[in-house]
């Protein structure tokens, strides 16, 4: 019987140690609701590199990671109505989910009761572990298949698809806009899109970095303030203030002292993922009848929102074009925040 399964070219983890290298994966075939995409760009999240190294638990090698993925439709099933063949679409953090269950009929995918399938390192519907977008090819059920607008510079698209749902989506829930003030705290791959973002959206933008080696970028993003959270005056100036404070720290840090940042009604939204609990005092939060929350990346309805709102107003990610042999130093790099600010691998160089 013939193999219906595409062998295509990827870049993939073989150990949690090892250096990723050039391989091959099988791709489905393309079923009648599935879209086969050619894969122009994929962005290097940090998500990538904690699951090849084991971090976030154990996986099943070989494993190609990757989701933040923008190419172009070259094949569709026969019933797909959502997208034609020369499209220019996205995949982001997931591939699928149940469909079934309360927050997926109310639109909420990615916080599916029985887990959104990921899209690499999951176990897909039929029973395959998911691959993700380092690799020249991807299939993936259409309705979990964004469209990209054509005025979105198509090299800089790809981290939209993780690190803008993921910021856009809090700013978004909490009302960021005109008369708000809110905070980013930390501005790397996800702070400055949650900076571009906010500032777009209206609000009053304040970015609290540890240094401020990044203030001219972040006013070229659309701050209005910039504050170095390494010195402890600026907790001072700045307590009771902003509505909303996103944090896009993965390290842990002074929840009390951030949380202190709020004014009345406000609320610190973590999107940065510390290993570790946090201790914070329930005091701080009686205090101006604070919130902390948390928010993880955004559904799909909200994604295609994203995206048009990004396209309507002209912001994209600040991106380094890289080859795919320069994966591993890209990795080395993003452990060291040497990236201004996101990696971005042409898929074309994948051999
Ligand atoms: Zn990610
Ligand atoms: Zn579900």
């Amino acid at each position: 019987m013939e193999n219906p399964l595409k062998t295509v070219k990827a870049y993939a983890a073989t150990s949690a140690t090892a250096p990723l290298s050039p391989s091959t994966i099988e791709r489905r075939d393309v079923g009648p609701n599935d879209v086969l995409i050619e894969i122009a760009y994929a962005g290097i999240c940090h998500s990538d590199i904690h699951t090849v190294r084991g971090e976030w638990g154990a996986i099943k090698y070989p494993l190609v990671v990757g989701h933040e993925i923008v190419g172009v439709v070259s094949e569709i099933g026969d019933n797909v109505t959502l997208h034609q063949v020369g499209d220019r679409v996205g995949v982001g953090c997931m591939v699928n989910s149940c469909r079934t269950c309360t927050n997926c009929l109310a639109g909420s995918e990615q916080y599916c009761l029985n887990g959104n399938t990921g899209t690499y390192g999951a176990v897909d519907a039929d029973g395959t572990v998911t691959q993700g977008g380092y690799s020249t090819h991807i299939v993936v059920v259409e309705d979990f298949v964004l469209k990209v607008p054509e005025s979105i510079p198509y090299e800089a698209a790809a981290p939209l698809l993780c690190a803008g749902i993921t910021t856009y989506s809090p700013l978004a829930h909490w009302n960021a806009g005109p008369g708000k003030k809110v905070a980013v705290v930390g501005m790397g791959g996800l702070g400055h899109m949650a900076v571009k973002i906010a500032h777009a959206m209206g609000a009053h933008v304040t970015v609290l970095s540890q240094g401020l080696s990044k203030e001219a970028d972040g006013r070229r993003f659309g701050a209005d303030a910039f504050h170095a959270t390494s010195k402890p005056e600026t907790f001072e100036a700045l307590a009771n203030t902003f509505d909303l404070i996103v944090n896009t720290v993965s390290a842990p840090l002074d929840l009390d002292a951030y949380l202190s940042l709020l004014a009345l009604n406000g609320t610190m939204v973590n999107v940065g993922a510390p290993p570790e609990a946090l201790p914070l005092h329930v005091f701080t939060l009686f205090n101006n009848r604070r919130s902390f929350a948390g928010s993880g990346i955004g559904s799909i309805g909200e994604t295609q929102e994203m995206l048009d709102f990004c396209a309507e107003h002209g912001i994209a990610p600040e991106v380094e074009l890289i080859a795919a042999d320069q994966i591993n130093d890209a990795y080395e790099r993003v452990l060291k925040s040497d990236v201004r600010y996101r990696f971005v691998i042409d898929a074309s160089t994948l051999g």
